[in-house]
């Protein structure tokens, strides 16, 4: 019979090792290996990563990790065939899916299906990207009682695996949103520019069905460039430190009065960006004056009045990723130069003749 003192510290230790570890795929095989190791009746984990990013959630088994004639398989990250890996139930897969995708906010859920329990524990609090972890184990019931830990745990009256499960879970939750912080600015929190050139070049490869949908139903993907006006003499004038408790406010705003559904990068030092999807045409413009109103209209420490110029273009799926940045980027700068504390639409100024169009071969400029 384990002890529970020994058995807890052995576990910590090796969960502890963990925050060693800088790759998220390490932290997961480890993870996975002393759970497996620890608790006789799991039968399998799979890691899942819930995108919601580009409007149609997605949702991948990102690792798999199964119990199999008392071999404990290695996790499927490597395995580009992941879906097809060894082991993974499409029904249950389904099943799981289906749950999750039906309540992408769910913190903790725990049912039996097919003969098994199932206990499925959110990962992050993000909304963008959620990471879930799902644990099978391998009979009804027994994840309650039978197992040997458990009787010798319950006859102290103390807890049941699966209430350790869920402990640990929450440590190894910490520890990944700690590795999740490469994807995030410092300063605001905010997804940081690496994380946004990463999500165009996906968006570039993939059959991207949400930009499709606007055929259906007139909705429409943005993609907005927002630049604080004249950020540089807020710098002077107030300092540095002033300058960043700025951009600390002004991100506070965007995630306050954009939706949840929008997605949020800083682009550059006073530079941010929003996709923003399934709009109205008419509607994106009031939305973006909306927030530049917001903005202009902030009491912001110390510094009296923020003003943002905005340029916006249309994510249609026809343009290559490099040029959907530089259309946004026209449009911005001709609010630059037209008294800032506006916004413009790229595809508005190229069709009322005001600026020249961005060609989809990157160094010839079209004209119109
Ligand atoms: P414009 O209205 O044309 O956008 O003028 P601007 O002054 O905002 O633009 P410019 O590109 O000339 O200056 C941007 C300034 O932002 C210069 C740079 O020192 C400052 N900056 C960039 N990153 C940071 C940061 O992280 N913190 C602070 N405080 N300042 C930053
Ligand atoms: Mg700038
Ligand atoms: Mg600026």
């Amino acid at each position: 019979m384990p002890n529970l003192n020994e058995f807890c510290y052995d576990i910590l230790q090796k969960i502890a090792l963990l925050t060693s570890i800088k790759d998220e795929e390490s932290v997961i095989d480890v993870f996975c290996d002393v759970m497996m190791g620890k608790f006789d009746d799991l039968q399998s984990i799979a890691l899942l990563k819930l995108d919601r990013i580009f409007g149609d959630a997605s949702l991948k088994v990102i690792s798999f990790n199964e119990r199999s004639s008392m071999l404990c398989v290695g996790s499927g990250l490597n395995n580009p065939n992941f879906l097809e890996y060894q082991g993974l139930n499409q029904e249950i897969f389904n099943h799981i899916k289906a749950t999750i995708l039906e309540n992408p906010e769910i913190n903790e859920h725990k049912e039996s299906f097919l003969g098994s329990d199932f206990l499925i524990k959110r990962m992050n609090q993000d909304k963008q990207i959620t990471f879930f972890m799902a644990y099978q184990f391998a009979e009804s019931g027994r994840s309650q009682s039978k197992n040997e830990l458990d009787e010798s745990l319950s006859q102290n009256n103390i807890v049941s695996s699966i209430q350790l499960i869920r402990c640990l879970s929450d440590i190894y939750s910490n520890q990944q949103q700690l590795i999740s912080l490469n994807d995030k600015d410092a300063l605001t929190g905010l997804y940081n520019r690496k994380f946004f050139d990463f999500k165009m070049t996906q968006l570039s490869e993939m059959n991207v069905s949400f930009l499709r949908r606007k055929a259906e139903n007139d909705k429409h993907s943005y993609l907005a460039i927002l630049d604080i006006d004249h950020f540089k003499i807020i710098n002077d004038t107030y300092g540095h430190l002033y300058g960043d408790e700025v951009l600390l406010h002004f991100s506070q705003q965007m995630q306050k009065v954009f939706r949840d559904d929008d997605c949020l990068f800083r682009y550059g030092g006073e530079e941010f960006v929003v996709i923003l999807k399934n709009i109205e045409a008419s509607m994106i413009e009031t939305i973006l004056h909306r927030f530049r109103r917001h903005i202009e209209s902030y009491q912001f420490p110390r510094v009296d009045q923020v003003t943002i110029s905005i340029g916006v273009t249309e994510l249609d799926g026809s343009q290559m990723q490099s040029n959907i940045v530089d259309r946004a980027d026209h449009a911005l700068y001709y609010v630059k130069e037209h008294g800032r504390n506006n916004i413009a639409c790229y595809e508005t100024l190229v069709n009322e003749g005001a600026i020249k169009g961005v060609s989809n071969n990157e160094d010839d400029i079209e004209l119109f």
